[in-house]
């Protein structure tokens, strides 16, 4: 199954924040999803980074203290569905969007595949129907989401295929063992990753920001954790198990969204197959 990472853009971020007592130089968190070419199942989503979309939902308050927080920096050709376009497919071929959380830097392109099923969790689809203060509470932007979200949404009730590792039981999405989903909660509510057996990548969202806070069981500044994050002890359990996971099949390749170590492999607006 082949994998593409796109990379939709970034945001302003501070070392310290996405790593405890690291400096506090400026820096940026790429929002990078995956395009996957299932084989019989057609192209599916892993999140769908940012799009322009993003800047116009948060000029409207209360979402716009998110935007001050992230300042963003998207480009329409940057978008997912323009770099599917320039490698030969179309928005519409996307049949499935993996929704790995609904924070806006994984669901900002969503719109733009008006054919897909949306796979997310039974939590999250309970944070996509809050508004205002309780939306932003979750770091979700209405604006961001289809309005025919609940007709087209997979919804994920239970995990109760073979166990991965650390994880627990997975989900195989398909049935076919390509597409594994794993629990991942604490950065956002109901958040999953995907492992893909036949790639030996594990895709692992915000489950830790940097493969280094992976190696080191190293957790995020504590003002993010404890303020912006769903659960801050589910957030260390979780980085906890990425933790052992890593240690314990040293050779499947972790994928944070917004690790450093992945931007370095794409820059903004283009895409690497893996
Ligand atoms: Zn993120």
């Amino acid at each position: 199954m082949k994998i593409h990472l796109l990379n939709t853009g970034f945001c302003a971020a501070s070392e310290h924040h996405l790593l405890r007592g690291a400096a506090r130089h400026p820096t940026t968190a790429a929002a990078i999803c995956m395009l996957l070419e299932h084989p019989t199942r057609g192209l599916v989503l892993f999140d769908t980074g940012y799009a322009p979309r993003v800047l116009e939902a948060f000029k409207t308050f209360p979402f716009s203290l998110y935007g001050r927080l992230t300042p963003v920096t998207a480009l329409a050709e940057w978008s997912a569905a323009a770099q599917l376009e320039r490698l030969g497919f179309h928005a519409r071929d996307v049949h499935f969007v993996i929704a790995s959380h609904l924070h806006a830097d994984h669901i900002g392109g969503l719109c733009d595949f008006p054919a897909a099923r949306i796979v997310l969790t039974r939590a999250a689809l309970n944070v996509s129907r809050l508004r205002g203060w309780r939306a932003l509470r979750h770091a979700f932007v209405p604006d961001l989401l289809p309005a025919d979200v609940e007709t087209r949404a997979w919804i994920l009730e239970d995990f109760a295929d073979a166990p991965l590792g650390a994880f627990g039981r997975a989900h195989d999405l398909f049935g076919d063992g390509m597409v594994r989903l794993v629990r991942l909660p604490g950065h956002a509510r109901g958040q999953i990753g995907a492992y893909l057996p036949t790639e030996n990548v594990l895709l692992v969202a915000d489950g830790a920001w940097s493969m280094r806070a992976i190696r080191d069981n190293h957790p995020p500044d504590a003002l993010p954790l404890h303020i912006a994050f769903d659960n801050a002890k589910q957030t260390l359990e979780t980085l906890g198990k990425l933790h052992r996971f890593h240690l314990e099949h040293p050779a499947v390749r972790l994928l944070p969204t917004h690790c450093p170590q992945v931007a370095a492999l794409v820059k903004s607006g283009e895409s690497v197959a893996l």
